[in-house]
């Protein structure tokens, strides 16, 4: 019986009245359900027999709100673009409630493009079918690879059009996060001055995302120094894969650390630091480069909602005390960034820990590395995935990525001779090899690949192409045959011309 089939258990609507509105989903015409996610479905302890048909659907699309959810939209406010928006919110999603997964974790449930609430502004509380299923395939390319992210459970066709520059076959996602509290959410009541309401947030994040911090003293400013060290981690994974996430305001930053809102996001083909996509990023804020600077500022922002929290009394002095404090945690992203970066760029590298402490060498292998692709224009995926093979002496394929086959000799050499200089036993150049190949993918989700299995699915009716993508993506360190075709780059003509537009 469908009615049972979600365990809820709601603590957001139990705990935190005041932080959100009751509200409904709105019924459409004609729910059909385009992707149903098994994996994550048995994941949750849902029932994919019931789930994945008509009933399915119908809850997925709305229609239907399953037993046990309490169906509310979240108040958040953010900085948009630098500039402070206070009231943003769900405005075109839902969260239906939590579930406890297999592994005793919390996660939220919830629909986005479920039509207009409280905070929908003027918007139309609608989702196209393209942005929602590019959704499905980013995050699931993701957590594939390892990356932090908000997964897709659902995806429902509505069988109403939605109005952008033209009508497009409308759709709603069901997304599944840790939680959805991102830093616009201590936003919100931080700028109205609701010290009391920040502390009760902040209380709530500790005890869902932080809970050996809950009897602590000191616990705000902890909660602080865990937030920064998780996107640490979060944005030297993406800067390790090449994602660019295009619009990283405050109000899509999240306290569990998990990527979030996948709108103009893209992934970077031959490498750049300042590449940007998106169509509205026009100052280049969000370019990839930028990514570490903007996660420490919205950092700030969050440490200026729990100021009044740390400060635990209104005195000059308390408060200046509580300043320096989390100043020193801001300043100390910046560290905790490079040492994520690094760790990370050593397995990419195919090396074990640094040596003597002195970090310094890895960081300049690395980073001549990286100039060298920049240099040349060489695909950073394939740039790295070829290095493994490298790694086993097979070097063609990495010297044809450059315009001279000898232009990598000189970092090649240095490369090896540091691996070589490595303590314990020497690794055989096959062993580097496979270790290599597991962390640097060789499928991604292509812009050219993306944009091709969403036009069909929304022009045509035609899933087979997303289908075949999405199959790809969920093994992105495999090389087989079929996967080929995803492995190749566009034409660098296509890649300049690539645009990506904010998904509403
Ligand atoms: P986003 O850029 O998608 O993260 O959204 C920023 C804000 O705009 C959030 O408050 C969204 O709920 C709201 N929003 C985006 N698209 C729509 C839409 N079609 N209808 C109503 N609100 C929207
Ligand atoms: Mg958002």
């Amino acid at each position: 019986m469908s009615a049972s089939t979600f365990r809820f258990d709601n603590t957001y609507a139990r705990d935190l009245q005041g932080f959100y509105v009751p509200w409904k989903p709105a019924s459409v015409p004609s729910p059909s359900l385009l992707f149903f996610n098994q994996e994550l479905a048995l994941e949750l302890g849902l029932d994919p027999e019931v789930l994945d048909g008509p009933e399915g659907a119908a809850i997925f699309a709305g229609n239907q709100v399953p037993e046990g959810a309490e169906p509310l939209a979240q108040a958040y406010a953010g900085h948009q673009f630098g500039g402070f928006s206070p009231q943003l919110g769900d405005g075109r999603a839902l969260l239906l409630g939590e579930v406890i997964d297999r592994l005793g974790r919390r996660r939220d449930i919830m629909l986005k493009g479920s039509g207009r609430t409280p905070f929908s502004r003027g918007g139309d509380g609608k989702a196209a079918i393209g942005p929602m299923l590019r959704e499905v395939l980013i995050g699931e390319a993701m957590d594939a690879l390892g990356i932090p992210t908000t997964r897709a459970l659902a995806v429902a066709g509505t069988g109403e059009p939605v109005y952008r520059q033209q009508p497009l076959p409308g759709a709603v996602l069901t997304r599944v996060a840790a939680s959805h509290l991102r830093v616009g959410t201590f936003e919100f009541f931080g700028a109205r001055g609701e010290t009391q309401r920040v502390g009760q947030l902040a209380d709530y994040a500790i005890a869902r995302h932080d809970p050996d911090l809950v009897d602590t003293t000191d616990r705000y400013l902890a909660l602080l120094r865990r937030v920064a060290q998780r996107q640490a981690a979060l944005i030297a994974g993406w800067m390790n894969v090449g994602f660019i996430h295009g619009v990283m305001n405050t109000d899509n930053m999240t306290i569990s650390g998990e990527t979030i809102d996948y709108g103009p996001c893209a992934f970077m083909e031959a490498y750049d630091p300042d590449a940007v996509f998106s169509s509205i990023d026009h100052g280049g804020r969000y370019a990839y480069s930028n990514q570490p600077l903007i996660a420490r500022w919205n950092l700030a922002r969050l440490a200026e909602t729990l100021l009044p929290l740390i400060a635990e009394e209104e005195s000059e002095g308390a408060v200046s005390k509580a300043i320096g404090q989390a100043t020193e945690v801001i300043d100390a992203f910046p560290e905790w960034y490079a040492a994520a970066l690094l760790n990370g760029q050593r397995e990419k590298l195919g090396l074990q820990g640094g040596e003597g402490g002195d970090d310094e060498p890895d960081r300049a292998l690395a980073a001549d590395w990286l100039t060298l692709l920049h240099q040349h224009g060489v695909d950073f995926t394939l740039g790295w995935r070829r290095l493994a093979d490298a790694a086993c002496g097979d070097e063609m394929p990495l010297r044809s990525l450059f315009p001279q086959p000898q232009t990598p000799d000189a970092w090649l050499a240095r490369w090896r001779s540091r691996g070589e200089s490595e303590g314990g036993p020497a690794l055989a150049g096959s062993e580097r090899a496979e270790r290599m190949r597991r962390v640097n993918p060789a499928v991604i989700p292509r812009n050219h690949r993306v944009e091709e299995a969403l036009s069909a699915a929304s022009e045509k009716e035609d899933l087979a192409p997303f289908r075949r993508l999405l199959s790809a993506l969920r093994r992105p360190y495999d090389e087989t045959q079929d996967q080929a075709e995803y492995t190749e780059p566009a034409g660098a003509e296509v890649t300049a011309c690539y645009r990506t537009f904010c998904g509403t």
